[in-house]
């Protein structure tokens, strides 16, 4: 049996007696074994990345870039084998995997720009013969803690900008997929990176926990579902940690009368299905103004659902995979048959699906309820599957009081030809990404990722210009030197420009 260990100091240290299958959900079978590491171990990584900051910290930062250069080239050179690590144990197909391989690299060529991005600020004469400037300085050993639906890309959104910005770095990637995660790191070691620079450590609550309590470690990023987003965010802030951490969502569209239908329901297909629904950003909720458009939605996605594809990883024709665990399925399942008991309509059924030669897969297939009403179980939760939820309202206001009374607001999209109506949604909605006739509006990587209410504690958002802030720490410099009119005089009172 494989074992995934850890990446510290620039070895692979396999060593520990903890360890947790990790299935492949396409076949139900186990594949590889992952370490869980103890907190001695996490604090031998700390230990090694606290070694490795001076060094680091001094190095020009076009020397950092470069190494993240031939990063993004070894990503693409090896993003076959990447993508089908991510397929054996998420269970994504490889078209997808690709896209969200694609997406991490964006990250990576962002950081390439790290001496631009890393420019100070500068004032000239903020008083006599004064000058003023604010540079931005790496803050230490900082951590990220990443969840099983994106083992390649959540980790790029946040390493490559950390060690441009002079970091070191201490990943704790999901135990569940670990292995793109681990191979990928290991590459970045390829690219030049001094060893120490970039650990990752394999675990569960022990290493989360040790990273969070040691005072070495000065930030926190973590991507996952909001319970464990809170518990971070609450346990690094009292440890005096800076901390951005990102939960879990709810994502409605809303589908106004005059949208273009046919376009709609293409985008919703893709956005609810896509990846098993198994996306923070998935459109899991559509939510359509008036019964005519309702109608029209409910018959248009049922004719469109009967040529959806769910199958194994490896068949590059099917659309999306299986679940991550088979507690997952079941969990996913559970969803549907309460929304039935609530009285909801399940208009296309994916809980029993065949998957020919994968029967002991983690599969649902793809699921459209219809009457969805605020109060049920399967509305107020996230679901996390490739369900589709179908809500009637009878105006643009109404759709958009439900979204904006739910808990989450990670994502939201407006299908309209109106262009007024969709102004007046995106200055109102209480939701941080926002989409325009674009199902899944997930900011490029020269903006930033982040939702509002409970999708995301703390104060800047993930990746882009935020990841520069959330890395660096801000130095404010005012310099005068010596001069005859310094010399003269003592002043008392609050300096202020006369
Ligand atoms: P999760 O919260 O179960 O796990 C995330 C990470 O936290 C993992 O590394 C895990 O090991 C760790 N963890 C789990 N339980 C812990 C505990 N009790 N104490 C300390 N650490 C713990 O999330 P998941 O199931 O891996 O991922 C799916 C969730 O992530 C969904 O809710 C999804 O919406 C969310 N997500 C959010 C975004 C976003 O950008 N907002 C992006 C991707 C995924």
């Amino acid at each position: 049996m494989n074992t995934v260990g850890h990446l510290i100091n620039g070895e692979i240290n396999n060593e520990g007696e903890r360890r947790q299958p990790v299935f492949n959900p396409s076949t139900g079978e186990v594949s590889r074994e992952v370490l869980l590491a103890s907190r001695n171990t996490v604090e031998q990584a700390i230990t090694a990345a606290q070694a490795a900051f001076p060094e680091w910290r001094a190095t020009p930062p076009i020397k950092r870039a470069r190494i993240m250069f031939r990063f993004k080239e070894l990503l693409e050179r090896n993003a076959d084998r990447i993508c089908k690590m991510i397929g054996e144990e998420h269970g994504k197909i490889s078209h997808d995997a690709m896209g969200e391989l694609q997406r991490g690299i964006e990250n990576v060529e962002y950081a390439c720009g790290a001496p631009e991005l890393l420019k100070g600020e500068h004032s000239r004469n903020v008083g006599p013969n004064i000058d003023a400037w604010s540079e931005f300085q790496p803050l230490g050993v900082v951590a990220g803690i990443t969840p099983f639906n994106f083992p390649a890309m959540v980790p790029l959104w946040m390493y490559p900008m950390a060690l441009v910005c002079g970091n070191c770095f201490i990943l704790k990637p999901s135990e569940r997929d670990p292995s793109s995660t681990l191979f990928i790191a290991q590459l970045l070691q390829e690219a030049g990176l001094p060893n120490g620079v970039m650990n990752v450590v394999n675990g569960d609550k022990e290493a989360v926990d040790t990273l969070l309590e040691d005072k070495r470690v000065q930030a926190v990023s973590f991507v996952g579902s909001t319970p464990i987003a809170e518990y971070i965010y609450s346990k690094a802030s009292a440890h005096g940690k800076r901390c951005q951490a990102l939960g879990g969502a709810k994502n409605h569209a809303i589908v106004m009368p005059d949208a273009d239908m046919d376009n709609a329901v293409n985008q919703l297909v893709g956005a609810a299905y896509g990846s098993s629904g198994e996306r923070c950003m998935a459109l899991s909720v559509a939510v359509a103004v008036g019964d005519d458009a309702a109608d029209a939605l409910v018959a248009k996605m049922t004719e469109a659902m009967k040529s959806l594809k769910v199958g194994a990883y490896s068949e590059a024709s099917n659309d999306f995979g299986p679940l991550i665990t088979r507690e997952h399925q079941q969990k996913v399942v559970g969803y549907i048959n309460s929304a039935e008991e609530q009285g909801a309509t399940i208009v296309v059924d994916g809980r029993n699906p065949k998957v020919v030669g994968y029967e002991e897969g983690f599969f649902v297939d793809g699921t459209l309820i219809d009457n969805v009403t605020p109060e049920m179980t399967s509305y107020r939760e996230e679901i996390f599957g490739p369900v589709l939820q179908v809500m009637r309202v009878p105006s643009m206001e109404a759709a958009m009081q439900l979204i904006n009374d739910h808990e989450y607001g990670n994502g939201t999209c407006i299908f309209t030809r109106d262009g007024e109506a969709a102004r007046y949604f995106t200055d109102h909605i209480q939701v941080g990404m926002v989409g325009i006739n674009v199902p899944l509006p997930v900011p490029v990587a020269y903006h930033s990722f982040g939702g509002w209410k409970r999708s995301l504690f703390g104060d800047l958002n993930a990746y882009g210009p935020d990841g520069v802030r959330f890395y660096t720490r801000r130095k404010s410099v005012t310099q005068r030197w010596p001069s005859a009119g310094v010399r003269e005089g003592v002043e008392f009172s609050m300096p202020t420009m006369k």
